[in-house]
């Protein structure tokens, strides 16, 4: 007979073979990335030594950021959430200790009507994050790979290595652009192809027909997963559309970027229902009604997209011109709320220059070890970077010609170190 604890052990691992789910795990997001990576940057040795679960990590990082300090690293957006959706929040907070799961409904169905999608295509998460690893986990395994561009966001790679699935990497175009032919020809069992439009990190944009010719000539049964994050600030078409007949792409879209609520937590999968069911085996949660309605209102409000795409154009153009000017080499064609600098140096080092005159930027990747990524915060942000980056360059940079092991790199994407 079995003990209480073990039966409860047995009946979760049952219930896990019968839900199909992979493997537990924890869902990163850029957050995490960006602060993982100003840890290490700091205290390689110690991070290698002893790693610390995420959520020790992050109040690590925010315990050492100086209150006054410039946050230009993890793609946030410094505007948060609109008047009406911080109104709505008030409205809504009294009739919180209901589950109302009417008050997500309603969110999906504007959605689906602003996008002309059936809403049984659309489901709701905390954030795209939650769905991000939920399609990966469904589609990869030891026998179906994970096949994205390179540099990329890292989330669906960590995702694929708790799936054990094997990672091919595909270089970016000379535009910078995914190369949908690499992608598409990486692995005949392939799993899941990964595409984020705009890139992130490198902000810039893959033609609509690009991916409409990976769909079409991808392996069959391989899930296109296309992750429009950072679409809203961009001139990027979007591919919604073609989950209406189809079963082989899922969207994802987040209120983290344009809409500023990242500390919110709202986002869609939108996709056949087949898909959206089988998302569901890995974990489906009801919404906190704050979130839906701040959503919601926020997609209501026609002003608010134009804005702030104008906005964070403005700044990321004239933060880029004047980089240009002062002779950096900026990667072209960020249409997004980042971009990348090649500083011709340590790129971790120069984060932790920065860092040192308080303003906190972006990580690194494996395959461009000196090219930091900016995230464009407000004017005064910039004014503050474009100060500190200057100061950093002019410094003569001898030291940063040692490049110290990276942990995070070597775990997210093994095969690159
Ligand atoms: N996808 C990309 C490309 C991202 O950069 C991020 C966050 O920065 C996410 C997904 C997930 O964001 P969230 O979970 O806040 O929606």
């Amino acid at each position: 007979m079995h003990s209480p604890q073990e039966s409860a052990s047995v009946s979760r691992r049952s219930f896990m073979r019968m839900a199909g789910v992979v493997a537990a795990m924890p869902v990163l997001t850029e957050s995490y990335f960006a602060h993982a990576a100003f840890q290490s940057a700091q205290q390689p040795a110690k991070a290698a030594a002893r790693p610390m679960s995420q959520q020790q990590m992050m109040k690590q990082m925010m315990m050492s950021i100086p209150k006054d300090a410039v946050l230009i690293n993890a793609n946030e957006n410094p505007l948060g959430p609109c008047e009406a959706a911080r109104s709505a929040i008030a409205s809504v907070a009294s009739k919180g200790g209901r589950y109302d799961i009417l008050e997500m409904m309603n969110l999906v169905d504007v959605f689906a009507k602003q996008n002309n999608i059936d809403p049984d295509f659309v489901a709701v998460y905390a954030g795209s994050s939650e769905p991000l690893h939920y399609s990966v986990l469904s589609y990869t395994g030891p026998s179906r790979s994970f096949v994205a561009g390179n540099p990329t966001y890292e989330a669906g790679g960590r995702a694929a290595e708790i799936a054990k699935a094997k990672i091919l990497q595909t270089p970016l175009t000379s535009t910078y652009a995914h190369d949908v032919k690499a992608l598409a020809a990486a692995d005949s069992n392939a799993g899941v192809i990964y595409l984020c439009n705009p890139n992130n990190p490198t902000g810039t944009i893959t033609p609509r027909k690009d991916i409409l010719w990976l769909l079409d000539n991808k392996p069959k049964d391989t899930m296109l997963l296309v992750d429009e994050a950072y679409i809203h600030l961009s001139d990027a078409e979007s591919v919604t559309d073609q989950v209406a007949n189809r079963k082989d792409i899922i969207v994802l879209r987040t209120f983290s970027k344009v809409y500023g609520m990242a500390g919110i937590r709202c986002g869609f999968a939108i996709a056949h229902p087949d898909v959206l069911r089988k998302l569901e085996n890995c974990g489906q949660n009801a919404m906190p009604i704050t979130s839906s309605i701040a959503a919601r209102v926020s997609l209501e409000d026609t002003e608010l997209v134009p804005k702030r795409k104008a906005y964070i154009a403005n700044n990321r153009n004239e933060t880029i011109k004047f980089l240009e000017a002062n002779g950096y080499k900026v990667i072209p064609g960020s249409q997004s709320n980042c971009f990348m600098i090649d500083t011709g140096r340590n790129g971790r080092q120069v984060m932790n220059a920065m860092a040192q005159k308080k303003v906190i930027i972006g990580r690194t990747w494996a395959v461009w070890p000196d090219v930091v990524r900016i995230t464009v915060g407000t004017n005064d942000d910039m004014a503050k970077f474009r100060t500190a980056f200057k100061e950093v360059m002019d410094t003569p940079a001898a030291a940063s010609l040692i490049r110290p092991a990276d942990p995070l790199h070597r775990s997210f994407f093994p095969q690159l170190s």
